[in-house]
């Protein structure tokens, strides 16, 4: 893809999916007075947060073992579960997250080869009063891996890293610490498997698949944690379980969303699908568009009506916009044929907006991924070293509740107005979640703690 500066495209790639996170839930309020003020408020908190509080925090050193620490690390070398403390020499390498802003230090952190010795680290971290947290790809935006405070253990899953597929029932076993990238890889290489998940091969599935997990292939397969059958998890008193939606159907029900309040999955069964020989990839930049707030509104709204209302709308199309208040652009995979959607479903799609040249290309399903994460797949199984420093907000509207002309022009106006004179580089992501047949909604909300089932677009600002 060409269409973006390669500063604001690396921005795209990382940022395109971000799960929701509502770090100030007040403002996850679709009711139309509202989303006028909110829409501009996520993009008021990106450019003040990127602009005073976007510095790396440093670490401050842990010099002398607390009690409370200490109790923690005899346990621990009790049970013989390997365990990196503030001495060791790889420390900062373990304990940094992806999101450098938040930089917490632990009392100590656990690298577990097996289920006992997860269990063994809940246990000493119960009996010494200390919280404990697992980690899976470090990719939290708020770094809640490392235990969202000072002062916690990290239980880090990087040696539940293996991948296999059952022949006969698909159902792949995915240990807990495995990255996107490296499980996609493992899922073609045994059977040209697939599932649905998001672009960065980097995040973990710990956090990916018990949080929802969302890529182009949602609308078409739903969430990543809707392909979950079953999962084997250390509860917080330190038992270890199968839990199925018929063993332990409510762990079931409070694992997918929740996770982290129950308990710490160390591999997941995942239902995979037959990857699809291949998909189109399409982009297309219409900058033109933010000529003014009341153009790319009546744009947007076009758009909104396209996809709730079109009988050419259906699961098979997914795309997200990404802004910077001097960009535009739209992109995103069809699965179906190139033809009949580069002549058909596009042209309808873009209706509202300037004539801008799209690119359309198909790939196989190994290069779609790869395009989207603009590099390659595999990632290191130890020493992961990718970091960010950012502060992100996001909101979710509703199929329910489309938004306004009105809604849409304040959006807008702020995006234009406020968004081009920002001291600091900032950027907005709006997906599609929803419309006309997304497999994202057909899921009913009862049989999870995931409860987001009416998305129709979400929105994040960086
Ligand atoms: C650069 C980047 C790109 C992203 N792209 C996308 C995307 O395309 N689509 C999308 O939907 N989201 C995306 N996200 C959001 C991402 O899916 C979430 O932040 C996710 O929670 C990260 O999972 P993780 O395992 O890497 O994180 P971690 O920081 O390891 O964990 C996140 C949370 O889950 C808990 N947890 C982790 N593992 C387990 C486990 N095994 N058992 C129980 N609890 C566990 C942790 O304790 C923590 O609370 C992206 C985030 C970033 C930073």
């Amino acid at each position: 893809m060409t269409y973006l500066h390669s500063s604001s495209r690396l921005f795209y790639i990382i940022f395109f999916f971000f799960k929701p996170f509502r770090i100030f839930p007040f403002l996850n309020n679709s009711q139309g007075s509202n989303m006028n003020s909110s829409l501009a408020i996520i993009l008021a908190f990106a450019f003040l947060f990127n602009s005073t509080f976007g510095k790396p925090v440093q670490y401050s050193s842990l010099p002398q073992l607390s009690s409370r620490q200490q109790s923690l690390f005899d346990c621990l070398s009790a049970y013989n579960v390997p365990t990196e403390l503030v001495s060791s020499p790889d420390w900062n390498s373990y304990i940094s997250p992806y999101n450098l802003r938040l930089a917490y230090v632990p009392a100590a952190l656990t690298l577990p080869t097996t289920p006992q010795q997860v269990s063994d680290s809940v246990t000493c971290a119960a009996a010494a009063g200390v919280k404990v947290q697992a980690k899976s790809g470090g990719h939290s935006y708020a770094s809640f891996s490392s235990g969202g405070q000072d002062g916690s253990l990290i239980v880090d899953l990087q040696e539940f890293n293996s991948i296999s597929v059952d022949s006969s029932t698909f159902v792949a076993s995915v240990g807990g610490g495995v990255r996107l990238g490296n499980m996609a890889l493992a899922l073609y290489a045994q059977g040209q498997r697939a599932l649905p998940h998001g672009t960065c091969p980097g995040v973990g599935v710990g956090g990916h698949f018990t949080h929802g997990g969302y890529g182009h292939d949602s609308r078409l397969w739903g969430l990543a944690l809707d392909t979950i059958v079953a999962m084997d998890v250390v509860l917080a008193n330190g038992t270890f379980v199968h839990v199925s939606s018929s063993n332990y159907p409510e762990l079931f029900f409070a694992l997918r969303g929740a996770a982290e309040s129950i308990g710490i999955v160390t591999t997941f069964y995942l239902q995979t699908l037959a990857a699809p020989s291949s998909v189109i990839n399409f982009s297309v930049d219409l900058s033109a568009v933010l000529s003014s707030a009341s153009t790319v509104a009546n744009a947007f709204l076009n758009l909104q009506n396209f996809v709730l209302t079109s009988p050419l709308v259906n699961r098979n199309i997914s795309f997200g916009i990404y802004t910077n208040g001097n960009t535009f652009s739209l992109a995103g995979w069809y699965f179906g044929d190139q033809t009949y959607f580069t002549n058909t479903v596009l042209p309808a799609m873009l209706n509202g907006f300037p004539t801008a040249t799209p690119t359309i290309r198909s790939l196989g399903w190994l290069d779609s991924l790869v395009n989207e994460a603009g590099g390659q797949l595999q990632e290191p199984l130890s020493g992961y070293s990718a970091h960010d420093t950012f502060y992100a907000k996001s909101i979710v509207t509703h199929n329910a509740q489309p938004l306004t002309l009105a809604a849409l022009k304040s959006f807008w106006g702020y995006v234009i107005n406020q968004g081009r004179s920002s001291v600091s580089p900032w950027f907005s992501i709006i997906n599609l979640y929803g419309g006309i047949d997304s497999q994202i909604n057909v899921q009913p909300i009862a049989p999870s703690s995931y409860a987001d089932r009416d998305a129709l677009w979400v929105f994040q600002a960086r």
